[in-house]
């Protein structure tokens, strides 16, 4: 066990941060068009925080009582040796200092990795699925193979991982698609979680066209299955209903509202090393500087602590009117969701 610092994280609304999210690359094999423009400019690699800097500053989360950790990115699978990384991090998992280490891909790279993320002791991972069309596909990812997913969500279930498939719900793309995902998710014991679009970062669609209330997604939804209300909670901010007809749970994530803000456990960090405390706001620490000027890892502890008393009490967005710019300029890419 390593020894816990002797103050966890709590922050001056009372909350105890538990759940570290860090994005190991703002680089992807795919560029969903509510995500990433098609020609992404990527950052420059001494800007990224390599993967020893990456397990030194999840380390530090670690030792401050962060119990939780998800990697995700742009495409976590996709950054090199990402396995020796999440190999280290298991190890704090064995040892009883994490209770869970999870990711959230776009499964194209599972096929490879699913059995040695197993041995690593991951077990659940997300898989963003948007549709099961494979020429749909193509078009909301535009460089994606739908058929190398679904050979990624087999491996997976094959190794013994739970899944829980992530979908946005875009307005005429994949609306009425949208049972049938929930019908095939169940069929194979995964959860489903149904995700609004958010306004981050600039893309070339106007996200507004796409943009499907969950409120109105849940209302057909209702028409066709009972949807009962449940208490399960993951770490994330989705709520769960179940099923009855399938057993299976969908959980809606509506980032619009604020309906999870009062219970927020998390804070996020960019393969850049910034530590933002609200994904619906700009303020940030950096914590590139203190891990890179002081290997003993005393000023990267003060600059976690400082920066948590930061955290504000929630997020402001808005899809206001179309044309209108992202309520946030950073991309989804850049804090992994
Ligand atoms: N590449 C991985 C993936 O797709 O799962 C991990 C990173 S991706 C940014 C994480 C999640 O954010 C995905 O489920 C994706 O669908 C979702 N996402 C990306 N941009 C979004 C946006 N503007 N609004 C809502 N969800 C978004
Ligand atoms: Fe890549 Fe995930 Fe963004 Fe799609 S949603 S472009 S897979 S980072």
């Amino acid at each position: 066990m390593i020894p816990q610092a002797s103050t966890p994280l709590i922050d001056p609304f009372g909350r105890a941060i538990t759940y570290l999210r860090v994005s190991v690359t703002d680089r992807c094999d795919f560029r969903c068009m509510y995500c990433m423009s098609e020609n992404m400019t990527f950052l420059p690699k001494k800007e990224v925080l390599s993967l020893e800097e990456l397990e030194r500053l999840c380390v530090a989360f670690i030792r401050k009582g962060v119990r939780r950790l998800r990697l995700t990115g742009g495409e976590p699978l996709t950054r090199r040796n990402i396995m020796e990384l999440i190999r280290s991090l298991g190890a704090y998992l064995k040892a009883g200092d994490l209770d869970e280490l999870t990711l959230t891909t776009n499964g194209s790279q599972l096929s490879k990795h699913a059995e040695e993320l197993y041995q690593c002791g991951v077990r659940r991972i997300n898989v963003s699925l948007d549709t099961l069309d494979a020429e749909r596909f193509t078009a909301i990812t535009r460089w994606g193979r739908l058929e190398q997913v679904l050979e990624g969500i087999d491996a997976a279930l094959d190794a013994g991982l739970k899944l829980k498939i992530n979908t946005v719900a875009l307005k005429t793309l994949n609306e009425e698609e949208i049972p049938s995902l929930i019908s095939w998710a169940h069929e194979r014991g995964m959860d489903i979680s149904l995700i609004e679009t958010m306004p981050l970062g600039e893309v070339e669609e106007d996200r507004i066209e796409y943009y499907l209330p969950l409120s109105l997604v849940r209302k057909q939804l209702q028409q066709r299955w009972h949807l009962e209300d449940i208490a399960y909670k993951t770490s994330g901010p989705a709520r769960y209903v179940r099923v009855s007809e399938t057993g299976g749970r969908i959980g809606f994530i509506t980032p619009l509202s604020h309906n999870f803000c009062a219970d927020c456990n998390r804070v996020r960090v960019t393969c850049t090393g910034k530590l933002f405390l609200c994904l619906g706001q700009e303020d940030f620490a950096d914590l590139r500087a203190p891990l890179r000027e002081d290997l003993s890892g005393r000023l990267l502890d003060e600059a976690i602590v400082e920066a948590i008393t930061r955290k504000p009490k929630g997020h402001d967005f808005v899809i206001e009117h179309a044309g209108a710019a992202p309520a946030l300029a950073r991309h989804m890419s850049m804090t992994g969701g």
